[in-house]
């Protein structure tokens, strides 16, 4: 089964929409999971109010997406199973190993100040894919080492302590799976850029998506054509039309003359896209209850399926009542 998450770190972007929760749409089998990682955005300073309204953002979303509310939940509602099993994990995994991944030394080594959890939330991440047994999880290249982390902390507690855990690996994307900032095409979209000017929002609203692809940086150059390196801008388009619609970036550029023609093409495929994904989120952010009911079951379901192994893990690593009798012949053998 595979499981993905996404962060609610930020209003959903387009480059979320074609890279990841499109595909969790189309590729998707009944027992894969895919939650909103609230807990991993809490690891730099954060508002309260304004995450718990962003996860349900999020999980709005993905729902209005097309993804099954029985494949959805969100990592909170898990908060005791998954902290537990963060310790196992950390009590399997060693200081350098946490110390050596990229995004932490990039992001928070050295700081002050820091939260301990910017070093120890790949672990939790760790447990995010081994308490539902997921074998596949599909993650951008940044997430690569984090997914090797929980390969090895599964790999040494099921050789150390018993078999327990599933092996994950990740699914890397095809290449060409990466939606560039508009505003800057040297740079990825990101949910939490500190300059919006460049990133489509999914809810965003037509007439500013449009303005937003209008205003997308190009070159100087004349005649459309596909080549990334050269001209990261209208390649991005092309890719983000081939994305909305289908078809191959170097084919569809043979359609347009100017830039400006492409970008109204561009601006028309991803408000269709994104039409009505806004509009059932609308829909479901103005219903609590329902949104309340999917996270209750999917929280109860994601337990379902992993409390097994929390259970063994405990048991096989020696901490954690063993079963009701055990209790009762310790204390009359004593
Ligand atoms: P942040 O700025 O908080 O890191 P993000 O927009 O990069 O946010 P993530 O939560 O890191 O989003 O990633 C969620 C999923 O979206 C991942 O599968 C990631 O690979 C994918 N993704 C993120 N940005 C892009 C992008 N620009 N193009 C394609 N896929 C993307
Ligand atoms: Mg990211």
């Amino acid at each position: 089964m595979r499981l993905s998450g996404i962060t609610p770190s930020g209003h959903a972007q387009l480059g979320n929409h074609l890279g990841a929760i499109q595909r969790w749409v189309s590729d998707g089998g009944p027992d894969d999971l895919y939650f909103v990682s609230d807990l991993h955005a809490m690891t730099t300073t954060h508002n309260p109010g304004r995450l718990r309204a962003r996860t349900s953002e999020m999980l709005a979303v993905l729902l209005a997406s097309g993804i099954p509310a029985e494949r959805v939940f969100v990592q909170s509602d898990l908060a005791r199973e998954l902290g537990a099993l963060t310790w196992i994990l950390e009590c399997t995994c060693s200081y350098g190993e946490a110390a050596r991944m990229i995004q932490f030394k990039e992001k928070g080594s050295g700081q002050p100040g820091v939260r301990l959890s910017l070093l120890t939330y790949p672990v939790l991440m760790a447990a995010d894919i081994l308490l539902p047994g997921a074998d596949e999880v599909p993650v951008g290249e940044d997430q690569n080492q984090h997914v090797e982390l929980a390969r090895a902390l599964a790999r040494r507690f099921n050789s150390t302590y018993g078999e327990v855990f599933t092996v994950p690996r990740a699914v890397l994307p095809p290449t060409g799976a990466r939606v560039r900032d508009l505003a800057d095409p040297e740079r990825k979209m990101s949910k939490s850029a500190r300059d919006a000017a460049g990133v489509v929002f999914v809810l965003d609203e037509p007439d500013l998506i449009r303005r937003k692809v209008r205003r997308a940086v190009t070159d100087g150059s004349t005649g459309v054509a596909y080549a990334p390196e050269e001209r990261p801008g209208v390649a991005n388009l092309l890719e983000i039309l081939a994305g909305c619609r289908g078809g191959r970036p170097a084919d569809l550029a043979g359609e347009f003359t100017s830039y400006g023609a492409l970008k109204e093409a561009v601006a028309d495929a991803v408000i269709e896209t994104l039409r009505p994904i806004r509009e059932r989120t609308v829909e479901l952010l103005a219903d609590p209850g329902e949104l309340a009911q999917v996270r209750a079951e999917g929280a109860a379901r994601a337990v379902e399926r992993g409390e097994h192994r929390l259970s063994s893990a405990m048991r096989l690593i020696g901490a954690g009542a063993q079963h009701p009798g055990a209790l009762t012949n310790a204390i009359t053998h004593a």
